[in-house]
């Protein structure tokens, strides 16, 4: 069964499915692939049709069942020393080497290498597979998936997200918000400050509020947190703004995020710096200048997996691994929208996250071999209805 999952490996790890290009091609193969099992794909996709979710089930239709998931986009190559071909799929003993070989193409390979297998004797629960584009960009693909789910009985009933975790499974993460910040000033000769309005200056100042905001948070950190650092952290990513040092800069923009704990009151902490921008900051520019402006745009927003003991994803998940407890991820993942929208999410996939975005990204034959485990304990479950608790060493 390994062996069927590394080919099928090899054949997703060559395509070429950084964010920025287009994920058809592996979309195509994958539901050619699963139409020749006589299994329907229904795709979702982008506003200009370049990529598109798969979305495919297996097994009785019209029942709620489980929802595998995984992203079929890539981080970037570009400026990494990989020392074999990202694109091509290297087998060095016990790794496979290959860009998204653990995050998460592995899991994808995996979860189609079984196909064939569990269409061999019925499905009581079934299995949906859901492939999405643009995770890494900020989980901009999987919101039209979901918004295509059905309701009501044939609503799936929990999704297990197969991200890298060693196997491990996760029921909590933070979420991010990506944040763009584009300011206009006034731009006179650097002489003669009081005929301009100076964007950058006044980006710094947002800047500097933001400071405030991040040492709040930090110290409002509860003490038993699972999460490192404990606290809604923020970042100013990017700057660039103004033309010459003898010139008022007249532009400015600057991305910034937060990756707020769950729990936090995300809408708040924004609207804090929005109320310093136009009850403080937006009226000194405007006193300079009447067309200043300060315009914040929501890049990207992934709400965090707020952890839910006892969930039906939890209790599956660990009963199929056999994990006493679940653990705390640093990344963000698509978990938190699908239980945004009701169905109950873990994270629970192969490989380690410490290679994931990394030059000479892998995959051990190991945790295949695990993740496959983890897929047939799945499959037999299913088989049976579901009624019985998984046995983790059968
Ligand atoms: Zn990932």
């Amino acid at each position: 069964m390994t062996q069927a999952a590394v080919a099928i490996l090899e054949r997703l790890v060559a395509f070429d499915t950084v964010s920025a290009t287009s994920n058809l091609d592996l979309v195509g193969w994958v539901a050619d692939y699963l139409d020749g099992l006589g299994i329907e794909s229904v795709l979702t996709r982008n506003a200009e049709g370049t990529k598109a979710n798969l979305y495919a089930t297996v097994g009785p239709g019209g029942r709620g069942g489980i929802i595998l998931s995984g992203h079929t986009d890539v981080v970037p190559v570009a400026g990494q020393a990989w020392t074999s071909d990202p694109f091509r799929l290297d087998a060095r003993g016990e790794r496979l080497y290959g860009r998204g070989t653990a995050d998460m193409k592995g899991f994808i390979a995996l979860v189609l290498a079984r196909v064939p297998n569990a269409l061999a004797s019925p499905l009581q629960i079934p299995l949906h597979i859901a492939l999405s584009y643009d995770e890494e960009v900020g989980c901009l693909g999987v919101p039209a998936l979901i918004r295509s789910l059905p309701e009501g009985a044939a609503r799936p009933r929990l999704a297990i997200i197969g991200e890298p975790t060693g196997m491990q499974v996760a029921n909590a993460h933070k979420g991010i918000h990506f944040l763009r910040t584009r300011l206009t000033g006034h731009e006179a000769h650097s002489s003669m400050p009081e005929r301009g309005v100076n964007a950058i200056a006044a980006a710094a100042e947002i800047i500097v509020e933001i400071g405030r905001l991040a040492a709040q948070c930090r110290a409002a950190a509860p003490a038993d947190s699972r999460f490192d650092p404990p606290y809604t952290s923020f970042n100013i990513g990017r700057i660039a703004g103004g033309a010459a040092v003898n010139i008022i800069a007249r532009d400015c923009a600057f991305d910034w995020e937060f990756r707020p704990v769950p729990g936090e009151d995300a809408a708040a902490l924004r609207r804090r710096i929005d109320d310093f921008i136009m009850a403080d900051l937006l009226p000194r520019l405007r006193a300079g200048h009447p067309d200043a402006a300060v315009e914040t745009e929501t890049m990207a927003l992934v709400p965090p997996l707020v952890p839910d003991p006892g969930s039906p994803a939890e209790t599956l998940a660990r009963d199929l691994t056999g994990a006493n407890e679940a653990t705390t991820i640093a990344f963000a993942t698509e978990a938190g929208l699908f239980q945004a929208a009701g169905i109950p999410a873990v994270i629970c996939g192969p490989g380690s996250i410490e290679v994931a975005h990394q030059p000479d990204e892998f995959i051990t034959r190991d945790q295949l071999a695990a993740g496959g485990a983890f897929l047939d304990r799945l499959l037999a479950w299913a088989r049976r209805g579901g009624n019985e608790r998984p046995n983790p060493d059968g």
